[in-house]
């Protein structure tokens, strides 16, 4: 954990890269469907890509509630640098420090650490989403190597990233592997046409015959989904609740200055009624996620039995409220709010996306009913 001092410092320094140098260009990257490489540095030599690891490998050594606070911070900024955090950080760097051997901890933590090499998190394929387990992707040991063979789709960072975690299957056993671009028969497509996300570098990623060395399996043969997807995309669902609040909280701001700017009927719009509902709405949503994220990120730094069920709750409420508030953004700016000179319109559609990722909405209400059908059986 950083002290408090030094971590109200950084998190001055995040507010100010992320006003000068993140927000501002967060429509541009956009067009331009990438986040330049020239920013990823910056946010690497400022220790943000490893904010959560410890300082030996290159960190910050936030805990769990200040690691989510930066997130936060850049997510405000743009959805699509703060993707980078998600995959490269969470999902595979958090992974690896937690079930990586100490060999494969050595070698990769370091370089993701400095972003010398990026990293990205291959679970999805064309066919298999939700039902993750049943990941088509194969593989078969052949002598000291292992053979992978299938398709990834939709993979965040997917055709900038150096190194992948993929989830392979062989009859019933689930395995994690480090599987990196430059070996052979590994090619990567970007998707095009996305809704949101454009400026993340989504990929599809072929592998065809990739061979891969026995040193690459993270954990054990067979544990790849009970123990590294689960970790991983906990600490994922972590990561999207706290952009759900980044994104519901840009919506919030962009309606108050909007409300406070415009003026119809002689009068600015704050004034009317039926616009303090909907911002009175955003803020008590945005307050309310916020307070949950805080909750997760505090049961987590204390390895809380209900760590795992508050972030679920937490993704699920804040990528919910981040689609509502995102929505009235769009009422409260009217023709504007249709039209990308003004942020909402982007807002609204990066929304959308955190309903679907890291476990769709529907999915985490299974999850949570579930769970509330044995915590709240009174007899
Ligand atoms: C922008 C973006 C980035 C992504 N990044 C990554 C990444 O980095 N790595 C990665 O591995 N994947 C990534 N994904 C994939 C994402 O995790 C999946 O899209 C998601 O898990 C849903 O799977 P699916 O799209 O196949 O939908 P499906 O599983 O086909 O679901 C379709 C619909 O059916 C519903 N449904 C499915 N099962 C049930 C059920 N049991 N009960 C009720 N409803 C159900 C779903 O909720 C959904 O509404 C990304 C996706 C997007 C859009």
């Amino acid at each position: 954990m950083m002290d408090r001092d030094n971590f109200e410092k950084l998190m001055t320094e995040v507010k100010d890269f992320v006003n000068n140098k993140v927000r501002p260009f967060a429509g541009k990257f956009e067009e331009e469907e990438a986040v330049p490489l020239s920013l990823i540095k910056e946010m690497a030599e400022r220790k943000y890509l490893a904010a959560p690891f410890p300082a030996e490998i290159g960190g910050l050594e936030l805990d769990q509630v200040q690691y989510g606070l930066l997130t936060h911070e850049i997510g405000k900024g743009c959805p699509s640098v703060r993707a980078l955090l998600t995959v490269h950080t969470s999902l595979v760097g958090q992974t690896l420090l937690r079930m990586a051997n100490q060999e494969q901890k050595d070698k990769w933590l370091p370089l993701l650490a400095k972003g010398e090499k990026i990293a990205a998190f291959g679970l999805t394929e064309p066919d298999v989403g939700t039902d993750a387990k049943s990941v088509q992707t194969r593989y078969e040991k052949q002598g000291d190597h292992f053979v992978i063979t299938g398709r990834k789709k939709w993979i965040t960072y997917g055709h900038l990233a150096d190194v992948f975690v993929i989830i392979a299957r062989n009859e019933e056993n689930v395995s994690a592997f480090l599987v990196e671009r430059d070996r052979e028969n590994l090619r990567t497509t970007p998707i095009k046409g996305l809704l949101a996300s454009r400026a993340a570098y989504i990929a599809e990623i072929e592998l065809n015959a990739v061979r891969v060395p026995e040193e690459n399996v993270i954990g054990n043969l067979g544990q790849g989904f009970s123990y590294i997807v689960n970790t991983a995309l906990d600490y994922g669902r972590y990561s999207i609740a706290w952009a759900g609040v980044s994104l519901a909280e840009a919506a919030l701001e962009e309606m108050v200055k909007y409300a406070r700017n415009r003026s119809q009927f002689g009068q600015k719009l704050y004034k009317f009624q039926l616009i303090h509902e909907m911002i009175a709405n955003a803020v008590t949503k945005v307050q309310t996620a916020k307070s949950i994220c805080l909750q997760a990120g505090e049961q987590r730094n204390n390895n809380a039995d209900e760590a795992i069920m508050t972030t679920t709750i937490a993704k699920y409420y804040s990528s919910k409220i981040a689609m509502e508030v995102a929505t009235d953004a769009v009422q409260l700016h009217g023709g504007n709010g249709c039209c990308n000179q003004y942020p909402v319109e982007r807002l609204f559609r990066e929304a959308k996306i955190f309903e679907i990722i890291e476990g769709t909405s529907q999915i985490q209400q299974e999850i949570i009913s579930m769970y509330g059908l044995k915590k709240y059986n009174r007899k």
